[in-house]
């Protein structure tokens, strides 16, 4: 542990590799609070489309497009419960829990996620909430342990092999085919690791991978880490 203040636990990994779920069962173990930063891009994302910006417009590189988004994030006020017990999530007084994880928002996400002012606007947001934990948190996304978090207590990269990921995904999405999550999946991965590299540990950072293990043991096995690093 590094002196006074809240033990961080920085937590990055692909989508699929079950890190929302075991960051949130960890920090419940753990009493600390949860920060899921992919929330808050999922929100950002929401109002984003709510205040009818061209997302598509952005991603085709559109100077204007990302003006507009740019000229958004003063005014964009979101709240995500960081509670581990809790789960909500709220853009100015609308509850957009559900609706951050349809597949519309899912699609759109990588997009403003690639934008240099929403990544810095959102990044100084989650160094706010880190300061403000009691006892620790578990903060968790693609660029923790590198960008926002990089001098944390303990740094992990949780893995899990593709077809594991994709598996464990559609159980998740039962209406949805098997192969088409899949294919989102690697998709969304190919899209995010052009902004960050969430798929190789950085420097001191420990890979957990869970091809191998079940829910529980992945569980134990970060709050292990954590019990023997702080
Ligand atoms: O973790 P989750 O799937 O909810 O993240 C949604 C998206 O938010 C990711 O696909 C990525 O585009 C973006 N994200 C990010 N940096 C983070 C967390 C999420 O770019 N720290």
């Amino acid at each position: 542990m590094s002196g006074a203040g809240p033990v961080v636990v920085a937590v990055d990994g692909p989508a699929g590799s079950g890190k929302s779920s075991v960051s949130r069962a960890a920090a419940a173990e753990l009493g600390y609070d949860l920060l899921d930063t992919g929330a808050a891009y999922r929100a950002l994302a929401w109002g984003a489309l709510q205040a009818d910006i061209d997302l598509p417009a952005v991603d085709a590189g559109d100077d204007s497009a990302a003006k507009a988004l740019s000229a958004f994030l003063p005014g964009f006020v979101y709240r995500t419960a960081t509670v581990p017990e809790e789960r909500w999530v709220r853009v100015g007084d609308a509850d957009v829990t559900d609706e951050i994880r349809s597949s519309r928002i899912t699609a759109a996400v990588s997009t403003v996620a690639k934008v240099p002012a929403v990544r810095a606007h959102l990044t100084a947001r989650f160094r706010d909430r880190i300061s403000a934990a009691a006892t620790g948190i578990v903060v968790e996304g693609r660029d923790i342990t590198t960008v926002v978090a990089p001098d944390a207590d303990v740094r992990v990269l949780l893995t899990a092999a593709p077809e594991v990921r994709a598996t464990r995904r559609a159980s998740e999405l039962p209406d949805e085919d098997h192969g088409a999550v899949a294919r989102s999946i690697a998709e969304r991965d190919a899209k995010d690791a052009r902004v960050v590299d969430f798929l190789t540990a950085a420097d001191g950072v420990t890979t957990l991978d869970s091809t191998d293990l079940d829910f529980d043991g992945t569980v134990a096995a970060l709050v292990a880490l954590v019990r023997s690093r702080s």
